[in-house]
């Protein structure tokens, strides 16, 4: 971890694997594509933490198991202080509560559009 660096959380399941919501307590779905690229170029200017509520040892196992615990710092299920949350299930809040009432109504993860 380097501390002169913005941190970044991200999400687990349904950001760097292929989950679509038929959740198992003791089964992380595979590696999606692209998600090896996508830390590899993060962590060159970020600090990255996977954000889940999975088991950590799990999920350490997981991400080492998939050649990209080399991009990580931590694994935490504490909504630590960092620069960005990156999550497939959230709305950005843009200061507009009707508009944010309208985005939860309306909303669909990416992989039910
Ligand atoms: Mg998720």
């Amino acid at each position: 971890m380097d501390n002169n660096r913005k941190t970044l959380l991200i999400d687990l399941d349904g950001v760097l694997n292929i989950y679509e919501e038929n959740f198992q307590k003791n089964y992380i779905p595979k590696l999606k594509s692209g998600a090896y690229q996508f830390l590899e170029y993060l962590a060159q200017e970020y600090n990255i933490k996977i954000f889940t509520t999975r088991n950590k040892i799990l999920t350490v196992k997981w991400l080492i198991e998939n050649h990209i615990d080399c991009f990580i710092c931590d694994v935490t299920n504490i909504k630590d202080l960092a620069y960005l949350y990156i999550d497939d299930r959230c709305i950005c809040f843009n200061g507009n509560y009707k508009d944010t009432i309208n985005n939860i109504k309306n909303f669909k993860p990416h992989w039910d559009l």
